[in-house]
């Protein structure tokens, strides 16, 4: 067993990395579990982020997780690519593994982000951040004048084709039942939009295209194979997100679809000594900068708690 840190965090995203860059600063000695596949969180996997603030001209999604990594480290975060396997987080000491090793902090910060749902077709990975999406927030502004698809019948689906209608010439929203889930108000909004089209009944059959989105095949839902080609150049999949919360899970006081819930505006969760940051805890945001903040918030939360202690 390793010594007792003051803070251990788990996670290599916006959240992560700035929680380290502040708990580093403040002379916690911060050890970070950045995760051994996907360190640096979900902008590993994308292109151009026009919206983190600092940057005029954009930064590409890895180049500005290099930046954090390496602010962090600077002031002696100490990094490490491992995934955490199992905590422990209840008592003054909690403890967290991985397959290396067992380690002891007085307070955790957990991290670990949300995974957006993915169609799961071929394609999909290799034309994200070419005209596929997980976030209109984040590239709705790529499209303009453009006619793109959104997929999915829940509230964020809805909320993102109104969003969307403001840039893209033509919306169509595409869902597998012939009924939307999101709320009536939300549901009247797209069906006065003149922009957004319903298209009932039908999925993705395929992601089209080589150096970017061309097209979508949708195929019907009520099983007479009916297939139709969507000239869409932007293609938002809006099916949800699970946040990665299976760690904590029985441990930490979660809502109803996983994600930890903190005592907002703070990001204490209901165990002693142990935040919650990022897209772990947020179901409204979701953006870099708001992850960022919140990692922010959750290293001083815990600096005051260390400081209690003492
Ligand atoms: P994440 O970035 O998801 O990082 C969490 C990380 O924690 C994981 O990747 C993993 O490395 C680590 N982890 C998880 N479990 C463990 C474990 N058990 N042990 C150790 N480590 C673990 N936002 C914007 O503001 N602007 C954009 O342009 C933008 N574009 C996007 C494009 C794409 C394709 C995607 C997917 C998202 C985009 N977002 C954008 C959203 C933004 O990336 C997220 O809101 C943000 O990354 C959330 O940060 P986070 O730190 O909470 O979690």
């Amino acid at each position: 067993m390793s010594e007792i840190r003051n803070v251990i965090i788990i996670g290599s995203g916006p959240a992560g990395y700035t929680s380290a860059v502040y708990a580093a600063r403040a002379s916690l000695s911060p050890l970070v579990f950045e995760g051994s596949v996907t360190a640096g969180g979900a902008l590993m996997q994308t292109t151009e982020v026009e919206n983190y603030p600092g940057f005029r001209d954009g930064i590409m999604g890895p180049a500005l997780m290099d930046e954090m990594r390496a602010q962090a480290e600077r002031f002696g975060a100490e990094l490490v690519a491992d995934d955490v396997t199992e905590v422990e987080l209840s008592g003054d000491i909690k403890t967290v593994k991985t397959a290396e090793g067992t380690f002891q902090a007085r307070s955790v910060i957990l991290a670990m982000g949300s995974a957006h749902r993915k169609l799961n077709l071929p394609n999909e990975d290799a034309l994200s951040g070419r005209g596929v999406s997980y976030c209109a927030t984040c590239d709705g502004f790529f499209f303009r004048n453009q006619e793109i698809a959104v997929i999915g019948g829940g509230d964020s689906a809805v909320e993102e084709a109104t969003f969307l209608s403001r840039f893209a010439s033509k919306v169509y929203l595409v869902h597998r039942r012939g009924e939307l889930r999101a709320s009536k108000a939300m549901q009247e909004r797209a069906f006065a939009d003149p922009k957004i089209e319903m298209v009932w009944n039908s999925e993705v059959a395929s992601i089209n295209g080589t150096e970017s989105l061309e097209s979508i095949t949708l195929r019907s839902t009520t099983g007479d194979g009916a297939t139709r080609e969507l000239p869409a150049t932007g293609l938002f999949v809006a099916i949800g997100h699970d946040p990665r919360s299976e760690l904590v899970k029985g441990q930490i006081d979660l809502d109803a679809d996983g994600y930890v819930l903190v005592k907002s505006p703070s990001t204490h969760t209901n165990v002693t000594g142990v935040f919650g940051a990022g897209d772990l805890v947020d179901t409204h945001y979701m953006q870099a900068i708001t992850a960022a903040g919140s990692g922010c918030a959750a290293a001083l939360d815990a600096e005051r708690y260390i400081a209690m202690l003492d």
